[in-house]
């Protein structure tokens, strides 16, 4: 569950993200697996702009962050270069 990674245990902060409540399942998926349930969790999720933010600022290399995939993350960290 990202909300651990980003900041220490809050409780606005784990009211806010959508995957605390969920669980890290669809975040972490297996390889080959659909994300598409986790970006549908992250696009309602407050904390998205932010999340998305650490995870490039950190090279998080795995799982869903923010909305975007590993993959698409690293396009767009290419891109904006
Ligand atoms: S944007 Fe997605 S991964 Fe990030 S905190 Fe929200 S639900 Fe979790």
């Amino acid at each position: 569950m990202h909300f651990e990674t980003i900041t220490p245990a809050d409780d606005t902060w784990q009211a806010q993200a959508l995957c605390a409540q969920t669980g890290p399942d669809f975040f972490f998926p297996d390889p080959g697996s659909s994300v598409r349930e986790a970006k549908r969790i992250c696009a309602m999720c407050e904390l998205r702009p932010a999340c998305l933010e650490y995870a490039l600022a950190n090279d998080e290399r795995f799982g869903v962050w923010g909305g975007l995939s590993e993959k698409e993350r690293l396009a767009l960290r290419r891109t904006a270069h």
